[in-house]
């Protein structure tokens, strides 16, 4: 008889590892996912996320990506953090205060794999074309909130999805979550400064978000005004979710922000140099926009 994994032996290895919640999922083709992807991009909605285009069959199929896999596993790693920078601050969405999550949550997905019995496939971080939120979803991890964010019952929006792909099968399975619990709640796209959201479909070309952190091109007129001082990012739309009300601190130490980020204010931006933008943002998400971008983007919204 083939070997199989444990579903067991999963949940408790993966909060050994320090993942809050994990889950399983079998493969299968997502085909009702892949038309509305394609309905999106066809409507224009990925705005300049080109890569949103490519790849669509591996997204649908995902033993396009690793030879006869069989399980999908699906990691959540909570980064919320009451630690916040002043109001009038450029602001900077929580998941990026600390060390980038591709970093910190590949580490452990890799550390997973090797506690389940050095196990074969691939893991990935938001790393690869996978439909994330509907994996997530299928391994029992929550719903898809009308913001189109993964809603943990208990962790909330505030989390990282990780993924390990694996030709190896489970004795049993996580139980997917069919129902969504946002219920007659419309407050994220009520929130939304700039009606980005309709329920579970974002537009990107009007998303804050995309615009100070995907956009190589200068904030539009209108997205300016509305972003005030979002310098990376925009949390609002999952501020707002009552289901992150009760959002729990992270325990990772990784994402502990730094003081000294919180405390930058618009001048320091303005004044700041390369070495100092290595020195505090050095491995966080911030690096990878660079400083030419975000000062820019500080100037823009001085203006
Ligand atoms: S991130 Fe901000 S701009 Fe984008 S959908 Fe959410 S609230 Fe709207
Ligand atoms: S704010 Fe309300 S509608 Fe939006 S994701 Fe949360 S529960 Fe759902």
């Amino acid at each position: 008889m083939e070997p199989r994994l444990c579903l067991d032996d999963l949940l408790a290895q993966s909060r050994t590892v320090g993942f809050d919640a994990a889950g399983v999922a079998p493969v299968e083709k997502l085909t009702k996912n892949r038309k509305v992807l394609e309905q999106w991009l066809a409507e224009g909605c990925h705005a300049g996320m080109m890569y949103m285009a490519r790849n669509i069959e591996k997204r649908e199929d995902v033993t396009l990506l690793v030879e006869n896999a069989r399980s999908v596993i699906v990691t959540l790693t909570n980064y919320y953090t009451p630690a916040a920078q002043p109001p009038t601050a450029p602001l900077i969405a929580r998941y990026a205060y600390g060390k980038d999550y591709h970093i910190v949550v590949k580490d452990r997905l890799r550390q997973l794999m090797q506690a389940l019995g050095d196990i074969p496939g691939r893991c990935f971080t938001d790393s690869a074309p996978l439909f994330e939120h509907e994996w997530a979803r299928r391994a029992g991890l929550g719903w898809i909130g009308k913001n189109t964010l993964l809603i943990h019952p208990v962790y909330g929006s505030f989390c990282f999805i990780g993924i390990i792909v694996t030709p190896l099968a489970f004795d049993r399975y996580s139980r997917p979550v069919e129902a969504s619990h946002c219920g007659t709640c419309t407050r994220c796209l009520d929130t939304c400064p700039t009606g980005a959201l309709a329920p579970r479909c974002l537009d990107a070309r009007r998303c804050i978000s995309y615009h100070t952190i995907e956009s190589k091109d200068p904030l539009p007129e209108d997205i300016k005004k509305a972003a005030g001082n979002r310098l990376f990012g925009c949390d609002r739309c999952q501020e707002v979710c009552p289901w992150n009300s009760r959002a729990e601190k992270n325990r990772v130490p990784e994402f502990a922000p730094d003081p000294a980020v919180l405390r930058l204010c618009r001048e320091d931006w303005l004044a700041m140099d390369e070495l100092t933008f290595k020195q505090l943002f050095c491995d966080t998400p911030c690096e990878r926009a660079g400083l030419e971008k975000l000062r820019n983007t500080v100037k823009e919204q001085c203006d």
